[in-house]
């Protein structure tokens, strides 16, 4: 038997092509073709913003400093393609003010609005937006990636490209190339989550109840406990974050804890897993929102009035990179020559049953270029949350403000190589620092 598909291969040929519409791949497609690059992005999806759309993520977090001074006001320490996208989503009354999130800030998004910015953002640069289409191989001379293949409903493409960036989130053009990547902790990650969306709750009430923060406090995890102890319930994670939002009456609860029958984080680049997850995911939306209408103040009349298009997707596959960004940068907030973004997020780990939590106060570490450079392969560079850097290192700097600042470097990074004939790995990326911070990166 040989699998076949008779249908012609359309041919495309561009400077660029991008895989993935997230935060990443949105912001790097934009600033090359605003560089003059005749640039593609190919989204699985039929609209951009990955997971903080398809996976309702809900917030745009790694925007402000964490302080120990609980009366402090939101420090912003992110700017640069960030700042831009913020800017258009509040014009839009598509992003609420910022909310407490432990000893830092977060601010809530409203998902329909984000696909519309990035249609425009995309359209007013001039990318070339194809979606529902997947990546399926990449397009390579030896170690030399020369584009992608693509399935779509009309048939197989091929497009060339003098660079290709893989802002999958998943690193799956890396793993199609055989270039070096890695899994997790020795294969295990982050649970999925499926983040769903309250309505019918007093939030007036409900913040009287609860106080500002949305990171619920002891009492809620207790009540959680003592609701799996009573066996009337069953919730798998007990330390939860839920957020009023942008529209009246409305929660966005980020608190299931997908995880398989058997106990075990399921990984959603096994397909049996991902199927599992979201069956689960929904299963345990169901459960939670039952919960909070029973239990919480302010939700006796709620009722679930959105869940995510996907479970959300935290961590899978990593590109190895000529750099590694360690747990230890992010604790002790290391600074380098070629930083090419700064986070003052957290380590925030989806582990076990409650969230490890790590702070790093009145301060910033920053991210280096070569965490986007595989270690091997030429004219591939990778966006977003596959980057590489360690286990709990990518449980900070997976967040949607630096994803967006990934994006705007590697943008620029791939307009060097087009225009002035760079090869990604011969990039110095203090010269991408000193570029971002003409557009207001203020990276020093
Ligand atoms: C449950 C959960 C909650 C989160 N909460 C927050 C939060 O509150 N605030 C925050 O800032 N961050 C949050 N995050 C993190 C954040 O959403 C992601 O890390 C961020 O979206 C990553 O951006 P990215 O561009 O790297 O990748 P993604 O957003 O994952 O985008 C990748 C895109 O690539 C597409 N794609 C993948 N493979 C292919 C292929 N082969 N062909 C074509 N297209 C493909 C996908 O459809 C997707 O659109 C959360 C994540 C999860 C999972």
């Amino acid at each position: 038997m040989t699998a076949i598909d008779v249908r012609a291969t359309e041919k495309l040929e561009c400077d660029l092509v991008v895989v993935g519409g997230g935060a990443a791949g949105v912001a790097s497609a934009v600033t090359a073709a605003r560089n003059g690059l005749k640039v593609v992005l190919v989204e699985r999806h039929g609209f951009a913003g990955g997971g903080a759309v398809a996976g309702h993520s809900g917030t745009i977090c790694g925007l402000y400093e964490a302080t120990d001074n609980s009366s402090a006001k939101p420090e912003q320490a992110v700017f640069g393609f960030t700042q831009e996208f913020v800017g258009l989503m509040e014009a839009r009354g598509g992003l609420a003010d910022p909310v407490r999130y432990g000893k830092t800030f977060t601010r809530v998004h409203d998902p329909i609005v984000w696909r519309e910015v990035c249609d425009d953002l995309l359209a007013g640069a001039g990318v070339t937006v194809i979606y529902h289409a997947v990546a399926t191989r990449v397009l390579a001379e030896g170690d030399h990636i020369e584009g992608i293949h693509v399935w779509t409903k009309q048939g197989p493409l091929d497009i060339r490209a003098t660079v290709t960036v893989d802002a999958s989130g998943d690193a799956d053009l890396v793993a199609m190339a055989g270039l070096p990547n890695f899994i997790g902790d020795n294969g295990r990650v982050q649970n999925p989550t499926m983040i769903f969306r309250l309505m019918g709750v007093d939030v007036e009430v409900f913040r009287t109840a609860y106080g500002d923060d949305t990171i619920m406090p002891l009492d809620v995890t207790q009540m959680i406990i003592d609701g799996n102890t009573s066996g009337n319930y069953r919730l798998p994670r007990a330390k939860i974050w839920l957020f009023p939002t942008t529209r009246p009456d409305e929660l966005l609860c980020n608190c299931t804890r997908v995880i398989g029958a058997d106990g075990r984080e399921l990984n959603p680049l096994f397909w049996r897993d991902f199927s599992e997850a979201e069956i689960e995911g929904r299963r345990q939306a169901r459960e939670y929102a039952r919960f909070f209408k029973d239990k919480l103040t302010g939700c006796a009349t709620s009722f679930v009035n959105d869940m995510a298009v996907q479970v959300g997707v935290r961590q899978t596959r990593q590109v190895e990179g000529v750099a590694k960004l360690k747990n230890s940068d992010v604790v002790s907030g290391a600074k380098f020559a070629d930083g090419i973004a700064r986070s003052p997020w957290p380590i925030e780990l989806h582990a076990g049953a409650k969230p490890k939590v790590e702070w790093l106060l009145n301060d910033v570490y920053e991210i280096p270029f070569g965490c986007f450079i595989p270690e091997r392969g030429e004219n591939l560079m990778v966006a977003g949350r596959c980057l590489s850097a360690e286990h709990e290192a990518v449980a900070s700097a997976r967040v949607t403000a630096q994803c967006f600042g990934y994006g705007h470097a590697i943008g620029h990074a791939a307009a060097l190589r087009v225009k002035d004939g760079i090869a990604p790995r011969d990039i110095n990326g203090a010269d991408i620092r000193a570029i971002l911070n003409r557009e207001n990166a203020q990276l020093n």
